[in-house]
């Protein structure tokens, strides 16, 4: 006897990676049903990658301002109004968050809002409701981890910097990967002083080292001021109530400076706790994360989960491919496994950075020879603005197959530009295609296609 559920897929959590999942099922013709215990829209939309590259375009505009001058125009100094800033950024998130929930329904996939419980292999517990489902998605994300320190709860996480009050006039921000520079950049930007600091002695551990180095010493150049190889081991507040503001931050070895803000920006960790995996059979993998095959499958032969939640590579646009091919294998009759090799990424520091494939260590220790190309110099618009900021490129070659194995960038727009070089590296492109390429000129770009 065939069991009548309520949904042939149920999703737990209305992010990136579940939405793209109940859609493309529903799209597909599965009765589809999702819960959301917060917004529908999930980390990128609400406290991630949007509101932060608002941010961030908001932050740059003194650069702007800056270097106007040189060609030729007159600025009054320009003065900032962070609530108006905050507040636009938050409207658009708002109607994202419209534009997610018509989305969803104009897909036929039904919305319970509450937190999801799995009770078993096939039920769910949604605030008082019991819903069945003969798959279920477990697409729960992850939540930033702060260590834990005496006077940690007085820190601020990235998710708390939109909503700020006002604009502290110093926050000193603890880490030193996406999050952290980013954030960096945005305050830097907009008039704070910023104190970054970072346990060892670069930024970004895991992208090309070349390309750290770059990255950090821009950063300093900017004015950010970087504590390196510094630990904090103590918060103390000294506003009247003992929460609020200026702070005193400690070091392990005695040292101490005061400062308006601390922000954590010390990683994240997928959100496995409270929803029931041990009832279902959902096991975790040693790093903590929900373990899945290479079709997202977990250990439960039902049960499916996408995302940070899975911690393989926690990008957005990873977590849509995750759940677009587990819809598409699971009700459309198209079975495909997310790939994920060659991923581009890009973090948005200032000035910022991206990169597609191997970085040149890993290159060194996955590879034979190699060939390296780089290439450093100052953009055009800078001659004239005076502005000391300089790009650099790296293109990493297989000797032996003339593959383009790498390709990395610090310098404006390097976003647009790797996206499409990720094209090419997809496609196998060798340094003979790029080589044959006839750069557009006047660009940035064009230097990808004439280092020699
Ligand atoms: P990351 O994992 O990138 O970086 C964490 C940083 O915190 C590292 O510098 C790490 O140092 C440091 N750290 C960890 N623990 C401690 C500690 N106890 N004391 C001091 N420093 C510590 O995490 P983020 O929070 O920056 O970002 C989380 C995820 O979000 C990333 O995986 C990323 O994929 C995603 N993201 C992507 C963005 C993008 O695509 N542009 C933007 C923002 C986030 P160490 O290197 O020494 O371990």
């Amino acid at each position: 006897m065939v069991m009548a559920y309520d949904y042939d897929l149920f999703v737990i959590g209305a992010g990136s990676g579940g939405v793209r999942a109940s859609r493309i099922a529903a799209t597909h013709g599965a009765r589809v049903g999702i819960c959301e215990d917060y917004r529908v829209g999930g980390t990128c939309v609400i406290r991630g990658c949007v509101p932060k590259k608002l941010l961030m375009y908001g932050s740059k505009f003194a650069h702007e301002f800056e270097d106007a001058a040189g060609f030729g125009w007159t600025v009054p100094t320009p003065t900032h109004s962070w609530a108006t800033l905050r507040d636009n950024v938050n409207k658009e998130v708002d109607r994202l968050n419209a534009v997610y929930l018509r989305l969803l329904d104009g897909a036929g996939v039904k919305l319970h809002m509450g937190r999801g419980r799995l009770m078993d292999r096939h039920t769910i517990q949604v605030g008082d409701e019991t819903i069945t489902a003969e798959k279920i998605l477990i697409a729960t994300g992850g939540h930033p981890v702060i260590p834990s320190i005496p006077g940690c709860e007085l820190a601020i996480t990235s998710s708390d910097a939109f909503h700020l009050p006002e604009l502290p006039k110093h926050i000193t921000i603890v880490g030193a990967g996406y999050i952290a520079v980013e954030f960096a950049g945005i305050f830097n930007g907009l008039g704070a002083k910023v104190d970054l600091v970072l346990r060892r002695d670069r930024v970004l551990r895991g992208f090309d080292e070349e390309c750290r180095t770059f990255v950090h010493e821009a950063l300093k150049e900017s004015g950010i001021r970087m504590r390196t190889e510094t630990e904090i081991g103590r918060i103390v507040a000294k506003g009247a109530d003992g929460k609020s503001g200026p702070f005193e931050v400690h070091t392990p070895l005695g040292g101490m400076f005061e400062t308006d803000c601390v922000m954590y920006a010390t990683g994240r960790a997928p959100n496995t706790s409270g929803i029931g995996l041990e009832k279902a059979g959902v096991q975790l993998n040693k790093a903590g994360a929900i373990a899945v095959d290479e079709w997202s499958k977990t250990t439960a032969d039902n049960i499916w989960a996408v995302g940070d939640v899975t911690d393989r590579i926690n990008l957005t646009p990873v977590a849509l491919m995750e759940g677009h091919c587990f819809a598409d294998t699971e009700f459309g009759k198209k079975p495909r496994k997310a790939n994920h090799h060659d991923v581009p990424s890009a973090v948005f520091c200032q000035p910022e950075m991206a990169n597609v494939g191997l970085t040149e260590e890993q290159a060194r220790l996955q590879l034979g020879e190699l060939r390296i190309y780089t290439a450093a110099f100052r953009p055009m618009k800078y001659t004239i603005s005076g502005r000391h900021q300089r790009t650099f490129m790296k293109l990493i070659v297989e000797a032996a197959t003339d593959r383009v194995v790498g390709i990395h960038m610090v310098g404006d727009d390097a976003a647009e530009l790797i996206q499409g070089l990720a094209v090419a590296m997809k496609a196998g492109a060798t340094k003979a295609h790029f080589d044959a390429t006839v750069g557009i000129h006047p660009t940035a770009g064009e230097e990808f296609v004439t280092m020699r």
